[in-house]
């Protein structure tokens, strides 16, 4: 992010993120619809423990957000997430705040300041006669001195208000003062179509001034429609590339039967020249992927040397592992032609036993705990208890 790395989209899980399968659908729902990174809430032990669990599953980066408590910031590292968010409204100590920015940095995990206009410091609201542009800033000024102290660096900022004015100068401001990537946002904007509207009106407005690195439009809505927003936002002021073919793959994992990253690319050079409007995965594993990518139209998960191709989350048919990329191209052209449904209902009535009887053997063999969830899970109970 920052350093000429195009524009990314961030939205969040509205989830319980202890509810591992349900997060993860949500993850895969947002990424389908442009979300680069995707930012779920820690609040408690069991949110911790589950991010352990999501986050070697997830197909984007995961960014933890940090209420109140230093304890759930150090667990959410403990869970091996990419990213953290403090507000430096909640999170006041400056001793946890070093705390956490020194285990931050041992870890490689860069901490996102979000100041926001509604949770702003008592003590800067009453100094600057209310949540100014300049009250916004001086908030992150002061959380990145303590960065500072201990030397971490990788930061990115935001100084988020409702009042898309303020929000505007703040902004403005910000990237006066800071070298740091900034992070975009009108918050609280609201339900659609108002709330896209003001999101509309505040990021635009900073991106065509060459100011911003990531966004989140925040939406009283299903945080699909954030993700979309802030894609076709990206594509329209021309920073992102249009998608014709929305290829998603799982990050592979502990479970993948397969090379993943050797497939999706195999995948990726035989679709994409052929501008079928289509989303496809391609899913390391029949243990959960097929699941994990219900939301796409066609998609592929390897399983016991055979490849399991999947519409919509059914299971169609089963081909040998190395014809995987070719069954996934022809099936993709039939959907093209006949649409999902007439696919679905052409599928192979034995292919989802087969698949069943696949991920039994998978999970008998290699037990169900591949990504050492609970080591790291052991490990959040003994530091947040
Ligand atoms: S290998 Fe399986 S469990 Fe792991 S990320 Fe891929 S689909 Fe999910």
């Amino acid at each position: 992010m920052g350093g000429g790395a195009p524009v990314s989209v961030q939205s969040m899980t509205t989830t319980k993120t202890a509810d591992v399968e349900a997060t993860l659908g949500q993850i895969y729902e947002l990424a389908a619809a442009g979300a680069d990174i995707v930012r779920c809430t820690c609040n408690e032990g069991a949110a911790a423990e589950g991010l352990a669990q999501i986050v070697p599953r997830s197909p984007v980066p995961i960014v933890a957000d940090i209420h109140f408590h230093v304890e759930m910031a150090l667990a959410a590292l403990e869970a091996g997430v990419h990213g953290l968010r403090l507000n430096p409204g909640n999170l006041r100590k400056p001793e946890e705040i070093k705390l956490v920015a020194r285990e931050a940095k041992d870890r490689g995990v860069p901490i996102r300041i979000g100041v926001n206009a509604g949770s702003l410091h008592p003590e800067i609201y009453e100094r600057f006669g209310g949540a100014t542009p300049e009250a916004l800033v001086e908030s992150a000024r002061l959380e990145l001195a303590y960065f500072e102290e201990v030397d971490f660096q990788d930061v990115k900022i935001s100084v988020k208000a409702s009042s898309v004015a303020t929000m505007i100068a703040a902004y403005r401001l910000a990237s006066e003062t800071f070298e740091h990537p900034l992070h975009l946002g009108v918050t609280e904007a609201g339900p659609p179509p108002g709330g896209l509207i003001k999101g509309t009106a505040g990021i635009a407005t900073l991106l065509a001034e060459g100011i911003g690195d990531t966004l989140r439009y925040s939406l009283t809505a299903d945080p699909v429609e954030e993700a979309r927003a802030g894609r076709q936002l990206l594509e329209a002021l021309g920073l992102r590339e249009r998608r014709g073919l929305d290829l998603i793959a799982c990050p592979s994992c502990g479970r993948a039967e397969v090379d993943v990253i050797g497939v999706a690319t195999q995948a990726q050079a035989a679709l994409e020249g052929m501008g079928l409007p289509i989303q496809v995965a391609v899913m390391g594993c029949v243990v959960n992927g097929p699941g994990e990518a219900r939301h796409a139209d066609l998609g592929i998960a390897a399983g016991r040397r055979r490849g399991h191709l999947f519409i919509r989350g059914q299971i169609v048919r089963v081909v040998p592992e190395a014809e995987m990329v070719a069954a996934l191209v022809a099936e993709a052209e039939r959907i093209a032609e006949e649409g999902v449904e007439a696919r679905l209902a052409a599928r192979d009535l034995s292919a989802e036993a087969e698949a069943a009887e696949d991920r039994a053997a998978l999970l008998d063999s290699r037990g169900a705990d591949v990504n050492h969830v609970a080591e790291r899970v052991s490990e959040i109970r003994r530091r947040t208890t």
